[in-house]
This record gives C-alpha cells, structure tokens and sequence, in this order.
C-alpha cells in the first residue's frame, strides 16, 4: 500500500486532523483506553497488533513493525 498514494494524497493526509477517521477506511478501529486499535493495514493478520495514538498523529504494528507519523501514512 505504501508509496502508491500520488504527493497531493500525502499532503492532504498530513493536514488531516482526523487520522483515526482516515486510517478506519482502510482498517477497522476500535477504542482501547484511549488509543485505537486494530487489524493492520500494511499485512494480514487477525488479531489487532496495530494501533493508533490520534493525538500525536502516529501509528505502528506490532506485527510488521510498520509505522510512523504524520505525512508518513500511505
Ligand atoms: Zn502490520
């Protein structure tokens, strides 16, 4: 999935507020004390080893060690 976004995506998803909200279309998030959780978007797996902190913006799997921050997604 990476790197198959054009640049005007990126700058969009860098100015997007709501990265729970952007990252849930493509993955299902649930709420887990205070970061999200769920099913990673970046490999197959079925239990949830990936998750989302909203307020720094970040995301990281467990699983695949995927991650980052801000214009980092997609
Ligand atoms: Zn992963």
């Amino acid at each position: 999935m990476a790197g198959k976004i054009s640049p005007e995506t990126v700058k969009a998803v860098s100015e997007y507020t709501d990265i729970v909200a952007l990252i849930g279309e493509y993955t299902r998030l649930e709420k887990r004390s205070g970061d999200w959780w769920g099913c990673c978007p970046f490999h197959h797996e079925k239990t949830p080893s990936f998750y989302v902190q909203p307020a720094k913006k970040m995301y990281y799997c467990f699983g695949c060690h995927e991650g980052g921050g801000r214009c980092h997604f997609l």
